[in-house]
């Protein structure tokens, strides 16, 4: 549910070594910032309107959005893809089913986007829903706002990993390692550029949510993502909380 970093060097000893790109270093809540020619970081507003982060990557003839985002969040990284290209969106990809990272899916297909996602997202949300969409309506004005029972599960799942997207301009590739912070968790990588998004599998402060996790099996995961050549950045500092 509710963690704050895409890219990060996580602050668990265990995953101390983990070279993912770091993206926020220096970014601030609802801004966006290019991460290498045509891919993009927005920071989600965690704090105050629970966001997550988003990624946008733009390819040769369109983009791709990484998380689905709270409704609120979706209409937000929408309008910064628009800001930053004007290539239409074609995918958004789920790396989970928590409610700040899917439950804008809806916001997304009616917009002309295909969401996109591991096959286990969607056997995680007929496992927990819709008894936390109902509940979240409750809570969020955006949620209720869009008058459905339950959350809209990703339109287009792969089972075998990695999914591959590719074109002229670049190749990005959708892997799913195993059951860490959730049973669906996918990890985004752009080989050429070095860039991973990890979603909620890593995150750059003490706390993660559990509840869906699998401790013991998570060091694996991440283990397999270190595997992956990823640029390695400066840790950035944990805040103050
Ligand atoms: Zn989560």
């Amino acid at each position: 549910m509710m963690h704050r970093r895409m890219w990060i060097l996580s602050s668990f000893a265990a995953l101390a070594a983990l070279a993912l790109f770091q993206a926020a270093t220096d970014a601030q809540p609802g801004t966006v910032k290019q991460i290498v020619p045509g891919v993009w970081f927005r920071e989600g507003e965690i704090d105050t309107l629970g966001h997550c982060n988003n990624a946008i990557i733009e390819m040769k003839d369109y983009l791709i959005v990484v998380d689905a985002n709270f409704p609120s969040g979706a209409r937000l990284a929408m309008e910064a893809a628009k800001k930053v290209s004007n290539k239409p969106v074609k995918y958004v990809f789920d790396t989970h089913h928590h409610g700040d990272h899917l439950y804008g899916n809806p916001v997304w297909t009616q917009a002309g986007a295909t969401t996109l996602a591991y096959k286990g997202v969607t056997e995680e949300l007929k496992r927990y829903e819709p008894k936390r969409w109902q509940a979240e309506a409750k809570q969020r004005k955006d949620v209720a706002e869009l008058k459905l029972d339950a959350p809209e599960p990703p339109k287009q799942t792969f089972d075998k990993s990695p999914f591959i997207l590719k074109d002229d301009t670049r190749e990005v590739r959708f892997y799913f390692f195993g059951w860490a912070h959730t049973r669906g968790d996918g990890f985004v990588y752009l080989p050429k550029e070095k860039v991973l998004c990890s979603g909620d599998a890593t995150v750059n402060g003490p706390y993660n949510y559990t509840a869906d996790a699998d401790i013991a099996n998570w060091p694996k995961v991440i283990a397999a993502a270190q595997k992956l050549d990823v640029a390695a950045r400066p840790r950035p500092a944990i805040p103050a909380q």
